[in-house]
């Protein structure tokens, strides 16, 4: 029994001095990271705030040099300061490890990503797709892709941006014939305000291949046909369009009118009344409004414009409709017509246009891209009614 109390006691003092000496050590190591860190650290972070950036890419190197953990710190910074505007801090921390050559290669490949992304909120697109392209085979390679296909459009390359899309579809087995076909649209774009017709079609071949329900492909191709007088292959193309993407036909009225300027324009006015069944838009039923104000006469417009009202009710429209009313009326009536469809038009107050489906972004022209957050085919007609 005495035994069996001195062994209790012998085995609680080792306790005791074990967990004293677990103690001692995290505490060392505590002192030893507090120590190690501010002072070189925080010499660091004063130079920044100071702006002398090359003593404080210095010191962080320093630091980065004795902590591993500090190069972790670094680059979290260097992409603060990014996201924050401050684009000289960033490149200064990231070129800095980009150049060390004692750093592990993953920790490298990320310096690098990151100073890639520097150039690239810096406007300096060269030095950014360069340093992309060298990110190829490592993990950063499909992101890398994606921000070099970013900068790629915005320098307007397109046939490269097709060749990047191809690789990001190879890698990532995500599909980008959609935005692939885009591509082959811009350089029909290009090519039609050319006149370049063969190169036009070569190049709506290849967005058709890559997305054969391409509203655009469709548009252009219609574009193409008017500007070659083609009425079988307009009308052909416009078919297309109003199968695949009817909301679209409002962009090219003036050149639905013009094909069918030569035999009946009534029938132009069919075909936007068409789309605007099939996609109903403010847009689009202010140029049937016009196209039938000037082809079938006001009496039929104002009566195409009141069906619309019937089926899609929309007060701004109705100010339209005011509008063309007290033109028929005598000046008293008339001027208290005028009136009211001011009244209606600044209590609804948004002008119509567009808007981008994703962001939000509104503008009185359509875009293939949004200008504000750079997504594509995301632009809607404002709808009627709002
Ligand atoms: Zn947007």
């Amino acid at each position: 029994m005495e035994i069996e109390t001195w062994w209790l006691l012998v085995g609680a003092i080792v306790f005791f001095a074990l967990g004293w000496f677990a103690a001692r050590i995290d505490i060392r190591y505590v002192m030893r990271d507090a120590r190690a860190l501010p002072s070189a650290y925080f010499r660091g972070l004063n130079y920044l705030l100071r702006q002398e950036n090359d003593k404080a890419v210095e010191s962080f190197v320093d630091v980065s040099r004795r902590d591993p953990y500090a190069l972790d710190l670094q680059l979290a910074l260097g992409s603060l300061f990014r996201r924050q505007g401050r684009l000289a801090d960033a490149t200064a921390i990231h070129q800095s490890l980009v150049d060390r050559h004692d750093l592990p290669k993953e920790k490298r490949d990320l310096a690098l990503f990151e100073l890639a992304q520097d150039f690239h909120a810096s406007g300096l697109f060269d030095r950014a797709e360069t340093l992309y392209e060298q990110l190829e085979g490592t993990a950063f390679e499909a992101e890398a892709l994606t921000k070099l296909a970013a900068v790629l459009e915005q320098e307007k390359e397109w046939a490269k941006v097709v060749a990047v899309r191809t690789r990001i579809e190879k890698l990532n087995r995500e599909p980008q014939g959609k935005l692939i076909a885009q591509c082959y649209c811009e350089l029909a774009d290009v090519a039609l305000a050319k006149n370049d017709l063969a190169v036009v079609h070569e190049n709506l071949a290849l967005a058709n291949s890559f997305n054969r329900n391409c509203g655009r492909a469709k548009l252009l191709s219609f574009r193409a046909a008017v500007r070659a007088a083609d009425v079988p292959g307009g009308k052909a193309a416009l078919e297309e369009l109003a199968r695949v993407q009817p909301e679209l036909l409002p962009l090219v009225s003036d050149e639905v009118i013009t094909l069918w300027s030569g035999e009946s324009p009534q029938t132009a006015v069919e075909q936007l009344a068409s789309a605007q069944r099939n996609a109903p838009s403010s847009i689009g039923l202010s140029k049937l409004i016009d196209a039938s104000t000037k082809y079938e006469g006001s009496p039929k417009a104002m009566g195409r414009l009141r069906a619309e009202l019937q089926r899609n009710p929309s007060a701004r429209e109705v100010a339209k409709l005011l509008d063309m009313e007290s033109a028929q009326r005598d000046e008293t009536s008339g001027l208290l017509l005028k009136e009211s469809a001011e009244l209606l038009r600044r209590a609804t107050e948004k002008t119509p246009g567009y808007h981008c489906a994703h962001c939000g972004f509104r503008a009185p022209r359509y875009y293939w891209k949004c200008p504000g957050c750079n997504t594509w085919e995301a632009f809607k007609a404002t709808p009627l009614g709002s």
